[in-house]
């Protein structure tokens, strides 16, 4: 175990400071906690800009896989890390719910996967297909249901399911519900929360001391742990290793919950196959006849914190159509934008940060709910010196991007996903026009890959959003060379 040799001004003094009031940061200082560990939690107690309260939160591990995911090593290692995770999830429930009050924070019972007539061969057929060979692969119990079984559902006509299967084991919490929850744990377990956020961490040389929050006071602390979402980037900037951190940008995501006119809701979450660089669209029973929406994922250089009209639109459009067509006539409870941790190379930032002391925590951008007790569990472990019970090597925070794909195989990605933006928003075009844009729509984005960088190319997200967004190709490219710079 550390001892803490860096006291504040007032003696005291932290083993372990968690810049972050997320679902990771919370779930890491829970677990330390009860390790007998002197923990501060750093963040406002709204939460700006988090990922965590406007997620689904879908237990997804199965129900997020893709034929792009599976098809690198590092992708395969995610999906191993989240089929870890799920087994954690009974007992980390178990002890959250005894420990503390509340609202209960499982919402859903399964996941069903359907495959709508709105999706494309290329990407719903396709990962629909990726799905299903996992979980016979990973000899995880599913059940072909018929569509005309699934009693929640009511899409229109055009839009109806043609295939469906139930995963017993997927399930879903209410994101709300379990941050309450983890927090009063963590308080209890002797967690200090406070309300202000990091500006910089602190450090002598190459060992971290501590972090500087906002009113300028410094809190001292032998480990510093960086959780704080989206907005991570701008502490991992005040260190001298941040250039060799791939940078982090926010897949800016906008979900809704709905107080259903009928009062029903399913039993389990309902959901497409990932698409449209996107998780898919899914619907997810909370408690009260009420269901969560969601959601939209847009790569933006700031986070953000107010819904952009299109991407509501588009959500709500989506889930009464492809859904339930009396979403229509149910009332829109609430919005929520949230902003998943995206790292340049969309893959997570995991581990010790490059200097004596510091943790980087982040990057885990779809599904960092679900890996929350995995990964604290494990941090957990590393900051106490013991043997990491993760390979998470592949994953470490310094390293240059990691290049899963050839520059063609994320072009393709790119091409299926933007052509099938226009499915889902029902484009009514000339039948050959689809021909053509697709033809046009290869050589230009490789064209403009090239352009972007000789050498490095972005995943296939990053990649769409930098055509249409200076301030991300003068980001990606002061990145890449600095990559270059760093060897
Ligand atoms: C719409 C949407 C749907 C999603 N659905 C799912 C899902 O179904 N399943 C799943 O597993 N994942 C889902 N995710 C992804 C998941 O939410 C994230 O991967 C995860 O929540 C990240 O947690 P975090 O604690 O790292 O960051 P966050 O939840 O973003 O929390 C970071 C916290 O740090 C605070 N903060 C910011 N700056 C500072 C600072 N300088 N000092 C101190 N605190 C600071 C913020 O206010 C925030 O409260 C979804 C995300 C979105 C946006």
């Amino acid at each position: 175990m550390s001892t803490n040799t860096h006291g504040n001004a007032d003696g005291t003094g932290y083993d372990v400071v968690i810049a972050g009031n997320g679902v990771l940061g919370l779930s890491l200082a829970w677990v330390l906690a009860r390790r007998g560990q002197r923990v501060a939690v750093l963040g406002l107690p709204h939460r700006p800009w988090a990922g965590s309260a406007a997620a689904g939160a879908m237990l997804g591990c199965f129900g997020e896989v893709t034929t792009s995911l599976l098809a690198t090593e590092h992708g395969r290692a995610k999906l191993e890390l989240g089929i870890k995770a799920t087994g954690m999830w009974p007992e980390w429930l178990a002890e959250l719910e005894e420990g503390t009050e509340g609202a209960p924070v499982k919402t859903a019972e399964g996941t069903t996967v359907v495959l709508n007539t709105i999706g494309t061969a290329e990407i719903d057929d396709a990962n629909y297909q990726a799905i299903r060979a996992e979980l016979v692969r990973y000899e995880e119990p599913f059940e072909d249901l018929e569509p005309t079984d699934l009693d929640w559902v009511d899409a229109e006509p055009i839009s109806r399911p043609l295939r469906a299967f139930h995963i017993p084991g997927e399930h879903a919490v209410d994101a709300a519900a379990l941050l309450e929850r983890l927090e009063s744990a963590a308080v209890r377990a002797g967690v200090t929360l406070v309300p202000e956020f990091a500006t910089r961490v602190a450090h002598r040389g190459e060992r971290v001391t501590g972090v500087v929050l906002e009113s300028g006071r410094t809190l001292a602390a032998d480990h510093v742990t960086l959780a704080a979402g989206a907005r991570t980037q701008e502490l991992l900037d005040s260190l001298p290793v941040g250039p060799r951190i791939p940078r982090l940008v926010s897949g800016y995501g906008v979900s809704s919950l709905i107080r259903t006119a009928d009062g029903t809701t399913p039993d389990s979450v309902v959901r497409t196959p990932n698409r449209s660089f996107a998780c898919g669209l899914h619907v997810v029973p909370r408690g009260d006849g009420h269901v969560y929406v969601g959601a939209t994922n847009v790569i933006s250089v700031e986070p953000r914190d107010t819904a952009e009209m299109r991407d509501l639109v588009f959500l709500l459009q989506c889930a009464h159509r492809q859904v339930r067509r009396n979403l229509w006539n149910s009332d829109v409870a609430k919005v929520q934008v949230g902003n998943r941790p995206v790292s340049m190379d969309a893959f997570p930032l995991l581990g010790e940060g490059g200097m004596q002391g510091l943790w980087v925590m982040t990057g885990t951008y779809r599904d960092g709910l679900h890996l929350s007790p995995l990964l604290a569990h494990d941090f957990a472990a590393r900051i106490l010196g013991e043997e990491p019970q993760n390979d998470l090597a592949r994953f470490a925070p310094v390293r240059r991007p990691i290049q899963a794909s050839t520059r063609e195989e994320i072009v393709d990605v790119l091409v299926d996903h933007q052509m099938g933006i226009g499915y889902e928003q029902d484009w009514t075009i000339p039948v050959e026009w689809h021909q053509w844009i697709e033809q046009d729509l290869r050589p230009a984005t490789l064209a403009w890959a090239d352009e972007l960088d000789p050498e490095f190319t972005p995943p296939a997200e990053l990649l769409f959003a930098s055509r249409f967004d200076p301030e991300l190709v003068s980001l990606l490219r002061k990145y890449y060379a600095t990559c270059r710079e760093h060897g």
